[in-house]
């Protein structure tokens, strides 16, 4: 894209009420927009990242044979009082509004009703499971807090994949398998090296779920960790008996502030038994579906990439996730850059080109804000020697590329 149409302008400076780093440098690289407090919109380059977060979370979710759908916003008070989730004291997250004539209605801010009584019309026999399914939804959540830029906001775009199994044995294996999809989209948005997975309080129906807990001042939580063996836990489930129950030692534990960018549960039957989902098992006796619930908020994993890999220059993107791949720059050369930016565009590489009219002083700065893995740069002494100047985000030092070696180098 050239940059001379992109709408978008940068700003030097991050508004006055913005606390966290994250909305500060997403906000003054033109990413995104605050509407009002915990209310963000997503602008073009933003919104390319978080799609690109969306497609490696979607691809791992396939690739564990998850089926995607879209589920509604709007909820049915009757089936939440089912599951005894609509009371606010109960769930004090929740938006409700009413239809004209009257009849309250919800936003939802999970999903796991209605996806359970529209799966009671799917699921009849043993031979219909194991299932999963997911999708990336706009939740509403009416949050306290919301100081912390994207990484909480009262809009947000989860991914939540919802798993039904025959039997406990079987819901295990799944939830295994989704266990390790969630480090493979952890590892892939450069995460893996400061993620844990850490036990917390499962509920009613399991000892244990699992946090994915980033490792960041600017975290909400606090976890232990034991670097030995790699455990984590949250401080909720920090006693003498969830320790032995892990074979983990008080001393050796490291506490962090962190950040829970995903979040896995086993449900057991919880909400099989009070909405009525069954199966038929092999001898024919009706049973409850075992279910498990599958968390990640893709923003708030884009607002942890912004705030741990980025530095005193701006934001800095993995290759998974950047809007673009490399950052052309034309100083007064636009006849050679304008044929590079084909050249390596034809080659489907992702190539935002500033071509506009500007110091070279400014364009850097800016490149730097915006974070693109490779700046390419294309200047007077480039037409000499027919070689531009190609460095790496995360490197001080730059290196000169021939101009006929640059679509192979991109290609790799
Ligand atoms: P938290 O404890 O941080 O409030 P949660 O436990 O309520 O989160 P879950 O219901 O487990 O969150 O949601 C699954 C995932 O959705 C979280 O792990 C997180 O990545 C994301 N998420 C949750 N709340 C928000 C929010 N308000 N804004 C953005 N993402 C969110
Ligand atoms: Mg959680």
């Amino acid at each position: 894209m050239r940059q001379s149409q992109l709408f978008t302008r940068t700003k030097k400076d991050a508004p006055k009420d913005e606390v966290s780093k994250n909305a500060q440098l997403l906000i003054r690289a033109g990413f995104i927009n605050k509407e009002m407090a915990g209310v963000y919109s997503f602008l073009p380059l933003g919104l390319r990242t978080l799609n690109k977060v969306i497609q490696v979370i979607r691809e791992e979710m396939n690739a564990v044979g998850g089926q995607e759908l879209s589920l509604t916003a709007l909820q049915d008070k009757s089936l939440w009082e089912k599951t005894d989730r609509w009371d606010d004291a109960k769930v004090d997250v929740w938006f409700k509004t009413a239809l004209k004539n009257g009849t309250e209605v919800g936003l939802g801010w999970s999903h796991e009703e209605p996806l359970t009584r529209l799966m009671q019309q799917q699921i009849s026999s043993y031979r219909d499971l194991p299932v999963l399914v997911y999708q990336f939804q706009t939740k509403f959540r009416n949050e306290t807090r919301a100081k912390s830029g994207i990484m909480r906001t009262r809009e947000f775009i989860m991914k939540d994949l919802y798993s039904f199994s025959r039997t406990k044995e079987e819901h295990e294996k799944v939830y295994a398998s989704v266990r390790s999809a969630y480090i493979r989209v952890f590892d892939r948005v450069g995460l893996g090296k400061t993620t844990y997975p850490a036990f917390a309080s499962g509920g009613a129906f399991s000892k244990y779920s699992e946090e994915f807990q980033t490792v960041s001042d600017a975290g909400e939580d606090i976890i232990y960790i034991d670097e030995a063996s790699g455990h984590a836990l949250n401080s909720e489930v920090l006693n003498d008996e969830v320790l032995a129950d892990l074979g983990l030692k008080r001393e050796n534990l490291v506490e962090k502030k962190s950040i829970e960018v995903g979040n896995i549960f086993s449900l057991g039957t919880k909400f099989s038994e009070p909405l009525g989902l069954t199966f038929k098992d092999e001898e024919g006796k009706l049973q409850p579906v075992i279910m498990g619930c599958y968390g990640i908020g893709p923003a708030r994993v884009m607002g942890t990439i912004a705030e741990i890999l980025s530095d005193e220059n701006g934001l800095v993107w993995p290759e998974s996730v950047a809007p673009f791949r490399v950052h052309l720059i034309s100083l007064n050369t636009d006849e050679k850059a304008d044929e590079i930016y084909t050249a390596l565009t034809t080659a489907g590489i992702e190539v935002l080109y500033d071509d506009r009219d500007m110091s070279a002083g400014e364009k850097f700065a800016e490149s730097d804000l915006l974070g693109m893995p490779y700046r390419v740069v294309v200047g007077k002494r480039s037409l000499a020697s027919g070689k531009a100047e190609v460095k790496k985000r995360t490197e001080d030092e730059s290196q000169e590329m021939a101009f006929d070696d640059l679509v192979s180098f991109f290609k790799k």
